[in-house]
């Protein structure tokens, strides 16, 4: 037993560090908050944790194209037809799920409930989001005009003026549960005009991660790897080329890796310390948060793996147990796009996943598929309507778990991507924009649970996918074995 001891210590290493990083990034988070350091003081203190958002960051762009390029021109092209259509509806099916399991949640929960004495909002005089444009402009970034601009592009400025409002004091009690989301809504005016700033010059769908136009560059990849893969014997130096160039990313990965475990434990130590005082939150917002986790929970722990039993017959806990560092990373970044990496390796190197599938599905998968986003920006949504005493229709109800879905596809990869596509669900239905202020207080943490549920269903989906293909690949793996044997 002391063999297996060892064997099992060996195997689980990373997971062991990374599991104790987080109980001690909590534990150091929460005895430095007696501390009231600085807002500078905090950011020095992080330091760590945001040298490894870089870190990952840095690898996403050459990852993303190398990994679809090679995986799609792998297969031929029925061959990835058929994976790329099975992909396209397990994203569509779980998403819909997901927003179906969060109507429910907010609509029996009611979490907004109760608000009679609401103000008049003071919508200023902005220029709403239209729905279509935002569509419109989901597939204008799916063609970028200009490659190199695409993995530059930003829209930085106005992802950094709503996140910036992450700071902003709550000058209630929050602890207080008589204190309604009116009195919340009174004292947040300058988030609100922020906000509206935002709001004004926005360009939400299908933006940017880390400035990179992750859309752009999937479809771009993926027609790329497609034809690389058409074009056989001539085809082979680029082939080759983007190959070497994937398998020395992953090696990148394996190094930053062991730094993982470090740069997860100051960033959640450096949130817990930063974060105001809501962690016993009660009244309408702590309602909604727990409308938004019990969501989350159910969708992640019970839909998710429920699905990949029915399809592989397989146990679904051995296959997340094996994730448990890309949904840690995820926890700890808020980003999917910057734990990709992570994300990877798990499912290669623990689940033994095929690469032909991870490296075609998960680049997609964190670009478009978010479960997490599309059940929160439900629950939001109807949240607010809520508080606003607005009674909705089917219609409109259906109306918003189609914008839902659509603003989750639209959201990128990053922290709080998806407080910002909220605008569109919002505005379909006609609900102030503004009341997003609402709910900024609880985003962050909001946003680390739905960026891991987003994580866990691109790998479920990565696990689901390669057991539908299996006989495509088998016969692919006839067919290279066959071009081998006739050089
Ligand atoms: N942070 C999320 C992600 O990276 C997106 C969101 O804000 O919902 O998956």
């Amino acid at each position: 037993t002391r063999e297996s001891a060892r064997a099992f210590l060996r195997r689980n290493t990373f997971v062991l560090f990374t599991v104790a990083a987080v109980a001690l990034g909590v534990v150091l988070g929460f005895s430095l908050r007696p501390y009231k350091l600085s807002i500078r003081e905090i950011k020095y203190f992080s330091f760590p944790g945001e040298l490894l958002m870089r870190m990952l960051q840095m690898l996403v762009l050459p990852l993303i194209i190398s990994s679809l390029v090679t995986g799609i021109s792998a297969l031929d092209s029925k061959a990835s037809g058929k994976m790329g259509a099975r992909a396209v509806v397990y994203y569509m099916v779980t998403t819909l799920i997901a927003v179906f399991i969060g109507i429910v949640i907010v609509v029996v929960i009611r979490p907004g409930k109760g608000n009679r004495d609401r103000p008049v909002s003071s919508s200023g005089n902005i220029e709403p989001v239209q729905a279509a444009d935002a569509f419109l402009d989901l597939i204008r970034n799916m063609f970028p005009p200009n490659l190199v601009e695409a993995c530059f592009k930003q829209y930085k400025t106005h992802y950094k003026k709503l996140i910036s409002t992450k700071n902003v004091t709550v000058p209630v009690n929050m602890t207080d549960s008589n204190i309604t989301i009116t009195d919340l809504h009174a004292n947040f005016s300058v988030v609100l005009q922020t906000i509206q700033e935002t709001v004004e010059e926005m360009v939400p769908m299908g933006g940017s991660s880390n400035g990179v136009n992750a859309l752009g560059l999937v479809v771009f990849s993926m027609c790329f790897g497609l034809v690389i893969g058409s074009m056989k014997q001539q085809g082979q130096a680029l082939r080759e080329f983007f190959d070497c160039l994937n398998n020395a990313i992953m090696r990148l990965v394996a190094i930053i890796i062991w730094y993982a475990p470090v740069g997860i434990l100051f960033l959640i130590a450096g949130k817990i310390i930063e974060m105001k005082d809501l962690v016993q939150m009660g009244g309408q917002l702590g309602m909604y948060t727990m409308s938004v986790i019990v969501g989350l929970l159910i969708h992640g722990l019970f839909v998710l793996p429920l699905l990949y039993f029915l399809v592989t017959r397989k146990n679904p806990f051995v296959f997340i147990s094996g994730l448990l560092q890309a949904l840690i990373t995820a926890l700890g970044t808020s980003s999917s796009s910057a734990t990709l990496p992570i994300t990877f390796r798990c499912l290669e190197e623990n689940n033994h996943v095929d690469k032909r599938v991870t490296r075609f599905v998960l680049p997609v998968g964190a670009t478009i598929n978010m479960d997490g986003t599309a059940l929160y920006e439900a629950v939001a949504a109807i949240f607010i309507a809520q508080v606003n005493d607005m009674d909705l229709d089917f219609g409109q109800i259906l109306t918003i778990s189609i914008t839902a879905t659509a603003a989750s596809i639209g959201a990128a990869g990053i922290p709080q991507a998806g407080l910002v596509t909220m605008v569109i669900v919002l505005t379909s239905v006609g609900l102030p924009t503004e009341d997003i202020t609402l709910i900024i207080a609880v985003d962050w943490f909001l946003d680390r649970l739905r960026t891991t549920t987003n994580v866990l269903g691109d790998s479920i989906g990565a696990g689901i996918i390669e057991h539908l293909s299996r006989k495509e690949l088998q016969t692919q793996d006839i067919e290279i074995g066959n071009s081998v044997i006739e050089e």
